[in-house]
């Protein structure tokens, strides 16, 4: 099954996750025992099942804006067997609304925008959880500027700086840098 939904992200250019990437956030998950995630970017559902099958007792609210991926990641979730514990949210995420406490907040949708969905979801995490944004570093753009050559790239690398000096400046978190995926930020609120 999970087999078939890489192969599906593959041939329809669906971004999910890395393998490196989401390896290391589902033993994230495991170590700090965490339950209750809430996810800005579901795709095709990849990486909520994944996060959904490390324990049974994780629950994750996962929010989706393109209707097409949310009914693949419906059909997916409903496949494995995962609807009790993974709920889906059709919509733009700066605009539904969600409730809960969660343990962990997982960003990984559009890339220019991570500022917006981590101060607007950032009340819905416990003290001591963690944010995690996946795509810091852009395929290597941000680190080497000069790589970006369209005025959409130049855009998104100088949103991503931003972000980067939103979280080294944020009072409230620790944040550290991870090498895996696409580069992912591990903020844990103090
Ligand atoms: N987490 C997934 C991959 C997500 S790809 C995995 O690893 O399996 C990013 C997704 O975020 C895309 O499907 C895109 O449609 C969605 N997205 C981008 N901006 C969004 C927004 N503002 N609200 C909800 N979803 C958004
Ligand atoms: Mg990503």
């Amino acid at each position: 099954m999970l087999k078939e939904i890489e192969k599906y992200a593959k041939e329809h250019k669906v971004p999910i996750m890395l393998k490196d990437g989401i390896e290391y956030l589902c033993n994230y998950i495991q170590e700090n025992h965490i339950q209750n995630i809430l996810e800005i970017g579901t795709a095709i559902g990849y990486s909520a099942i994944k996060m959904a099958l490390v324990k049974e007792n994780i629950h994750i609210t996962t929010i989706e804006r393109d209707e097409e991926r949310y009914n693949i990641a419906l059909e997916n979730i409903r496949n494995m067997h995962l609807e009790d514990r993974v709920t889906l949210i059709l919509g733009d995420a700066m605009e539904v609304n969600v409730t809960g406490n969660f343990d962990l907040i997982f960003i990984d949708a559009s890339k220019g925008h991570s500022i917006d969905f981590f101060e607007k979801y950032e009340p819905y995490l416990k003290k001591g959880g963690t944010i995690i944004t996946d795509n810091l570093s852009f395929h290597g753009l941000v680190e080497n500027e000069a790589l970006a050559v369209t005025k959409n790239q130049k855009g998104l690398v100088k949103r991503i700086k931003k972000f980067i000096d939103f979280l080294e400046n944020n009072p409230n978190y620790c944040t550290n840098y991870i090498e895996v995926g696409d580069k992912i930020s591990i903020s844990i609120k103090k």
